[in-house]
């Protein structure tokens, strides 16, 4: 392994989000998909061991596999079981297949899950995603702490109107179970601006009834500890903190290095590139890395 890179603004790359598709089995009304929609240019089982082994070379600790949704890729299990050692795998899922597939992850070597769950109300939740399967989610995240792919942290973006009055109920949900974390995501609002809603009062009531307050280093971002409930708040959106922090590399799921999840204007294609040339397109990425806000 070689010493790990760092931009021009001195912040290393530790962390990989590989999206693995653009597909998905939910259809949820505020999403980005990862600012992807290519669903026939998929990137290989191949093409993907080829970038984990990069990032291995160039000091990435951490791995999160995203999507689209990436428990509909077949060959999940094997892309897990060939994540380089030393590196932590973890994935974010809509948890709609998870409860079958839980053990075989965990057997893979995965590490943790992310599980998005935007309300614990069938209705609402249809409205959402589309979708009445919620509690197929619901026993994804149960098969998920039996097995031990924890802390499992609950994604839930908070649509002003729709699910806002429901963040209490959430922290009762993870309330006394230190392996769920709540994470609190502010919309990004490309297309759905009326969901949005600024997160900065809901941020100041968890602070006003908080034990204890840390601040991780992904982001910089706060947690937040009260009653036996843990909480993080995500804003990504004029955030200099955010940015400042940011250790964080994507690959799109047809094969592009995106140094920034906000822009759409620096990417570096690395489809077909192999050994000495991929290498050298991971070090062009990180070099291309600057901070959105300053
Ligand atoms: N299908 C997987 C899932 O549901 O977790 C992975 C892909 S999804 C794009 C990854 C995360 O991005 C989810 O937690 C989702 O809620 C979040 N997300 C999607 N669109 C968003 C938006 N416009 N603003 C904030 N978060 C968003």
């Amino acid at each position: 392994m070689t010493a790990t890179l760092k931009d021009s603004y001195g912040r290393p790359v530790t962390n990989l989000r590989i999206s693995l598709t653009s597909r998905c089995n939910l259809s949820c009304i505020y999403c980005h998909a990862e600012g992807e929609k290519n669903p026939d240019a998929e990137m290989s089982t191949q093409e993907i061991i080829d970038i984990m082994n990069v990032a291995a070379k160039f000091g990435i600790r951490s791995i999160k596999f995203t999507g689209g949704e990436p428990l509909i890729r077949p060959d999940i299990l094997e892309i897990i079981r060939f994540v380089p050692k030393g590196i932590e795998s973890s994935i974010t899922t809509n948890g709609i297949l998870l409860a079958d597939m839980a053990a075989d992850l965990k057997h893979a070597g995965l590490r943790r899950v992310n599980v998005s769950l935007d309300s614990l109300n069938p209705e609402t939740y249809k409205r959402i995603t589309g979708s009445d399967r919620v509690n197929e989610v619901l026993a994804g995240i149960d098969a998920a702490l039996k097995v031990g792919l924890t802390p499992v942290k609950l994604n839930m973006v908070v649509l002003h109107g729709i699910n806002d009055q429901e963040v209490d109920d959430f922290l009762a949900f993870v309330r006394g179970n230190h392996n769920l974390v709540l994470q609190l995501i502010e919309l990004m609002h490309f297309n759905n601006c009326e969901y949005h809603g600024d997160l900065n009062g809901v941020e100041c009531n968890l602070a006003a009834r908080s034990k204890q307050i840390l601040t991780r280093r992904m982001h910089h971002r706060k947690k937040y500890c009260l009653d036996g409930a843990e909480v993080e708040v995500v804003r990504p959106l004029h955030n200099t903190e955010f940015c400042a922090f940011c250790n964080r590399l994507r690959v799109t799921s047809d094969g592009k290095l995106k140094p920034c999840l906000l822009r759409t204007d620096n990417h570096v294609t690395i489809r077909g590139k192999k050994g000495a040339d991929l290498e050298a397109l991971f070090c062009e990425a990180v070099a291309r890395r600057e901070p959105f806000f300053k």
